[in-house]
């Protein structure tokens, strides 16, 4: 075994930052760091070594792997260029897979590629991406299928150009049922812990990463409420945790108004992953005070770019964790509710505690 493939391992296992170090390791620059790190006000992510300015420690997030950076949607810095440089095995497989998605391609190929045998190729590729390299083909071929489907060519033209060979093994990879972002944003290899409660406001769970809370929902009974968390997070590992009990109350305080709220809420860590752009709208969202709306043009104007209303708008839609991002303090120009992703009665009913001052 190679010293450059024993480094891979090493980088690859499940060991967790510490921020405190590689925040020390960031600040000498230290070529040597094995991780990434993200810069959430600039959506980049850079090699620990990267000469561009320092960040400001708490817009820095720590990733143990380029994919992880983009699967935070993350991009690679244009200067340091942490994806193209020194790529990993497992990152190799992805990109052959990809540029080769009309076609089975075996683990003995994949194993030239990378000079190891197809044995490792499996274990290694299943470690970093949580699917082997089959049915990462076959997520990718699924999801094809399912563009192609929308974009209106037939059920067998579709299943043939997506490179299935015969349509029954069409139907059958599509039961992945994912789309290769959601490898990663399903919550693939991520922990989450989760507790559901009765509000006001309907019920609501609460889940959370390592990192902090990363769901947030609202639904008519606690059934509907768990499901939601299941299908944001399909490939996730969810785990019951009472002790997250403290999490919607701190939400439900968010709503109510308390005067040491805003306090207890910065203390509340959340795990916010997505694109720069709805990194940057959600981010906003958080500085729009309690009792105060904003509609979406006035955001989109706020954030420097009058023209992406809609663009806010499609953020606001997909915001993960309601309330603590409080995307409900977001109305139409005429004050009107529009939507809301877990309700609009239930926009309606916050935002009416809200005013109420209660
Ligand atoms: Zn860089």
């Amino acid at each position: 075994m190679s010293d450059k493939h024993q480094h891979e391992q090493a980088t690859g296992s499940a060991m967790a930052i510490d921020p405190e170090t590689a925040w020390q390791q960031l600040l000498r620059r230290d070529s040597k760091a094995t991780f990434f790190y993200a810069v959430s006000t600039t959506g980049v992510f850079c090699r620990p070594g990267c000469t561009s300015r320092r960040p400001l420690k708490t817009n820095v997030r720590f990733f143990r792997s380029v994919d992880e950076a983009h699967a935070a949607g993350f991009r690679p810095c244009q200067r340091c260029k942490p994806s193209i440089a020194r790529s990993s095995p497992s990152e190799k497989i992805r990109a052959h897979i990809e540029a080769n998605h009309d076609r089975q391609v075996s683990l003995a190929e994949l194993g030239r590629l990378v000079h190891l045998s197809p044995f490792t190729v499996q274990r290694l590729f299943k470690e970093k991406m949580g699917a082997t390299p089959l049915q990462y083909q076959r997520a990718l071929r699924a999801a094809r299928l399912r563009s192609a489907l929308k974009q209106g060519e037939t059920v067998t033209d579709a299943i043939y150009n997506a490179g299935f060979g015969s349509s029954s093994r069409g139907y059958d990879g599509a039961q992945l049922g994912m789309t290769p972002a959601r490898f990663a944003k399903g919550g693939q290899g991520e922990q989450i812990g989760w507790c559901s409660a009765r509000s006001p406001f309907g019920w609501i769970i609460v889940g959370a990463t390592e990192r902090g809370l990363c769901w947030l929902s609202l639904a008519g009974t606690k059934h509907e409420a768990e499901a939601s968390l299941r299908e944001e997070f399909p490939a996730a590992t969810l785990k019951r945790d009472p002790s997250l009990a403290s999490m919607v109350d701190a939400a439900l305080r968010v709503v109510g108004g308390q005067t040491n709220s805003s306090k207890k809420l910065a203390a509340l860590q959340i795990d916010l992953r997505g694109t720069a752009f709805q990194l940057k709208v959600w981010q906003a969202l958080r500085q729009i005070a309690h009792g105060e709306t904003r509609s979406y043009s006035q955001l989109a104007r706020e954030l420097g770019d009058p023209k992406a209303t809609r663009a806010v708008a499609r953020a606001c839609a997909t915001n993960r964790v309601a309330i603590v991002v409080p995307c409900h303090r977001v109305v139409g120009a005429n004050g009107s509710l529009t939507g809301y992703r877990w309700g609009v009665e239930r926009k309606r009913m916050l935002l009416e505690a809200e005013n109420s001052g209660a």
